[in-house]
């Protein structure tokens, strides 16, 4: 019996090094050296994910001198798990990040054909990690289409259960489709259905908006952030996107009452002025939204949405500011916090230390915020905005600017390091 008793593994030799990290009276505490189950990846993981760890060991070793540090754990999915246990996803490496609390991940490959239909998924659905989190903001020097980027500084949290990627649909002309029109029609009276048509119906419910709401709102509060704005498509689809904002602005008042306040409260009851401590919530139709990200980004903090209109707004607010090569994500609920990079696998660059590392080094500075270790985050970002601003940059960077000095993934990460 190792250190870890009901830590129970089939296949993986326990961590040598390191603790587990712990609630207690719902905060997390966090030991000095916690275990960090990692995946490296597939395709360009090789070349990024060594880079990311030697970024943040070095960051944690200069934040803390030796007084902390992380207890790497490598954990196994994707290509290196099918050749080592002849599975995608084996089940040690679920038991690991549910134990652990934690972990951090390099690109995967989808599967084609059987298995997995995306193992990204699978993590999400498997351990219900029911939040995407992605900042969004600028770097300095990086070029971006927006006028001014630098007002960009949002941080989207999107459903991640629900909406229209619960995957039920039928496809047009088959006899279960048939059946749900004519269900539809001659049942509840639906008009406007074409018998050629194909059908796809999107659940939105109380418990998947108000716990995403909830976790966006005490992000808010956690971090001193001045909004949180519900996205939805509610004029349109009343009882799905419109319920999605109700229950939002019902989380607000009946959970954080003493710390939020509608728009309309600050007009109406405030002056127009919004009272010192207070986070303003409220909400935008997602078409206004997009207009929003491009003409007033500066006036948006914290956005919390359902799954499509986040899938859709994730990746045009970072490409306002430059594009995914630098954007950090992380798929939470509750216990667990499993961050990652957000660009695939890069398969024509595998292996040649070329590849961008940035995003999947951001989505580690989110962890260590995560873990309460602001200096050591803090460090990272400057060494980030340094190394970019002066112009040391990967090739992807380096093509869009001139004067740039092209570096490989593994120097990059060491241009960080010394900009720290
Ligand atoms: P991709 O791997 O993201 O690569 C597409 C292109 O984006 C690359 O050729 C490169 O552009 C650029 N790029 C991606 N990451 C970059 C980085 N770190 N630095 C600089 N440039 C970067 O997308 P894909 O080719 O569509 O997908 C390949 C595989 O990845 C698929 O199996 C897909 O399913 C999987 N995937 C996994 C995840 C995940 O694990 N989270 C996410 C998306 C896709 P240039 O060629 O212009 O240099």
């Amino acid at each position: 019996m190792g250190r870890f008793a009901d830590l129970e593994l089939k296949h993986y030799a326990e961590p040598e090094r390191g603790d587990r990290i712990d609630f207690r009276d719902g905060a997390l505490c966090v030991p000095d050296e916690p275990v960090v189950p990692y995946i490296e990846g597939d395709g360009v993981g090789v070349d990024i994910t060594p880079a990311m760890k030697s970024v943040l060991d070095a960051a944690v070793t200069k934040a803390y001198g030796g007084k902390r540090r992380l207890a790497w754990w490598e954990i196994f999915a994707g290509e290196k798990a099918m050749n080592l246990y002849g599975t995608a996803i084996p089940d040690d490496s679920f038991a690991a990040l549910r134990y652990f609390r934690l972990g951090i991940k390099g690109p995967l490959t989808t599967p084609v054909g059987g298995g997995f239909r995306s193992l990204n998924v699978a993590f999400r659905q498997v351990l219900d990690l029911y939040a995407c989190v992605r900042p969004v903001r600028w770097f300095d020097g990086v070029p971006a289409p927006l006028k001014r980027p630098q007002d960009v500084d949002m941080i989207i949290f999107r459903e991640n259960t629900e909406d229209l990627y619960a995957g039920i649909e039928w496809e047009e002309g088959t006899p279960d489709c048939l059946k749900v029109i004519r269900f539809l029609k001659e049942e509840m009276g639906a008009t406007g259905f074409r018998n050629d048509s194909g059908i796809g119906i999107k659940p939105i419910s109380v418990t998947g908006t108000k716990r995403l709401v909830r976790m966006a709102i005490r992000y808010a509060i956690d971090h001193n952030l001045p909004s949180v704005t519900l996205v939805h498509k509610g004029n349109i689809m009343k009882f799905t996107e419109g319920a999605f904002r109700k229950w939002g602005y019902e989380v607000a008042a009946q959970e954080f009452g003493d710390r939020c306040v509608t728009e309309e409260q600050v007009e109406k009851d405030f002056g127009g002025k919004v009272p010192a401590g207070k986070i303003v919530v409220k909400d935008r139709i997602a078409d206004a939204m997009f207009q929003q990200i491009l003409l007033r980004p500066s006036e948006y903090s914290v956005l919390a949405m359902a799954n499509l209109n986040g899938d859709y707004i994730s990746d045009a607010l970072a490409a306002a500011v430059g594009g995914l090569g630098l954007a950090p994500g992380a798929n939470m609920n509750d216990e667990i916090a499993f961050f990652e990079a957000t660009h695939g696998t890069a398969p024509k660059y595998a292996g040649q230390d070329k590849i961008n590392p940035g995003s999947l080094i951001l989505s580690a500075v989110l962890m260590l915020e995560h873990l309460g270790w602001q200096e050591a985050a803090d460090l990272v970002v400057t060494g980030l905005e340094r190394s970019i601003s002066r112009g040391v940059v990967t090739y992807d960077l380096a093509r869009q600017r001139e004067g740039a000095q092209e570096v490989s993934c593994s120097r990059f990460a060491r241009s960080v390091v010394e900009s720290m």
